[in-house]
């Protein structure tokens, strides 16, 4: 035991790293290069080095339509099958690069990675990282690339993470490896809000699990939810950055580990909700449930619920919910069946929704935040349709059509921008100038 020691202290020491890479920064040969060349020197400065490559620009949604193209319902099983091709692409093609450069490189499918998921084909979920193999080659001086966004079921089937989900590869990856998790992307790092609507958005330094989670649930693009979730649970820390240059982006880490907490962090939206309106539900116990439960077989991520009950007992009952706009069609057909069943009136659906959101570690404690977002709206001419909050956020679905006012206007109504005076703003509701907790 005490040779052994001695002989692994070196070893044990040394930084793990997994580096994640966007579409668009592996896009073309010319930034298969690039990043070789930052993987490169991340290795040359010591560090053990992983790193999970997504598929190329746009192949994922090129491979998604071509899949439409012969099918309108395309199998799950082969969509995976299809899917999980784009990342293999990467990875060998940059393990060229790397191996030109003079180092070693190996790339491996997710499955030779030991990335197991559980059988939910499309949006399946990591159950287990075997990562034995990857941590053999780190230990032979390799750089070891991953097709990341894909893993290999508890029946043997290749499956994917759901868009995005390379993000969890790689945070999964450093959970199993013991590593810090980067995350190049064609963006500076998280904003305050998306500076395409928003053009003085501020880079946030940093910002907690908690606020991430609120923030990717709520439409930031930068980090898949269940990444942050993840990340969360394994106290892994994320530093999302962009591939294109070398300052620091925006780190999100423990609440502990944050010092900013502003009333509200950030603004985010999403254009891609559909709701879904039942009307004459009978008004018994169990008719929530059965809906739910229907929504829930057929893999429907419900968000937002909202029941009115009828004001004299036995009535019917009207309840709303939203779903992400590629699930309303799954959740009509899940819903057919129940109509009659349960003696549903109607089921109204509208797809031309939108949500946009206030996050922010600091509103936990302070009211007021809710009045002020109602009002900033209602001055806009916005109409709000539904709302919902959790202690740090704030939700409300409006017109699609109206979501880039909506966002530019509570952006500028909280101080969020680059340029805004922060402390003591009179317009503000009461905002703190020492954090508290
Ligand atoms: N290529 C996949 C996607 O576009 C996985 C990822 O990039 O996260 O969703
Ligand atoms: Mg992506």
């Amino acid at each position: 035991m005490t040779d052994l020691s001695i002989a692994a202290a070196p070893e044990a020491a040394a930084y793990t790293v997994v580096m994640k890479f966007g579409g668009t920064s592996v896009a073309d040969a010319e930034r298969v290069r690039r990043a070789a060349e930052r993987i490169v020197a991340a290795k040359e400065a010591g560090s053990r080095v992983v790193a999970v490559l997504s598929a190329r620009g746009k192949t994922t949604d090129d491979l998604v339509a071509m899949a439409y193209e012969v099918s309108a319902r395309p199998d799950p099983r082969e969509m995976d099958m299809l899917l999980s091709t784009g990342e293999r692409i990467s990875c060998a093609l940059t393990a060229m690069v790397i191996n030109d450069l003079g180092h070693e490189a190996i790339s491996l499918t997710g499955s030779q990675a030991g990335i197991v998921t559980d059988t939910s084909h499309t949006k399946a979920r990591i159950l287990d990282v075997r990562a034995g193999r990857i941590d053999a080659a780190l230990s032979d001086g390799k750089i070891v690339l991953v097709a990341g966004f894909q893993g290999v079921s508890t029946a043997a089937d290749v499956t994917t993470l759901g868009r995005g989900g390379l993000d969890t590869t790689a945070v999964a990856l450093a959970a199993a490896l013991g590593g810090d998790c980067e995350i190049y992307t064609d963006v500076a790092g998280v904003f305050s809000a998306d500076p395409r609507i928003v053009p003085d958005a501020r880079k946030l330094t940093q910002a907690s699990f908690e606020e991430m989670l609120e923030m990717s649930a709520s439409g930031a693009r930068v980090l898949q939810l269940r990444s942050v979730e993840y990340a969360r649970n394994h106290g892994v820390r994320i530093h999302c950055r962009s591939s294109f240059e070398d300052r620091p982006g925006t780190w999100v880490l423990t609440e502990e580990e944050t010092m900013e907490r502003p009333l509200v962090t950030a603004v985010t939206h999403s254009t891609d909700e559909a709701r879904v309106t039942l009307t004459g539900l009978p008004d018994e116990p169990g008719v929530a449930g059965r809906v739910m439960t229907a929504l829930a077989e057929a893999n429907v991520n419900v968000d937002m619920i909202i029941q009115n009950e009828p004001e004299s007992m036995g009535r019917e009952a009207d309840m709303s919910f939203t779903v992400p706009r590629d699930d309303l069609t799954p959740a009509r057909e899940a819903l057919a069946p129940l109509r009659a069943e349960l003696g549903i009136a109607d089921v109204a659906t509208d797809a031309r929704m939108g949500k946009v959101s206030l996050v922010g570690a600091g509103m936990r404690s302070y009211p007021g935040v809710a009045a002020k977002t109602f009002s900033v709206l209602g001055d806009a001419g916005i109409n709000i349709e539904m709302i919902s909050t959790s202690p740090i956020k704030i939700s409300v679905v409006v017109r699609e059509d109206d979501v880039p006012k909506a966002v530019l206007e509570l952006h500028t109504a909280f101080g969020l921008g680059a340029d805004a005076v922060r402390p003591e703003d009179p317009r503000g509701v009461h905002r703190p100038t020492v954090p508290s907790r």
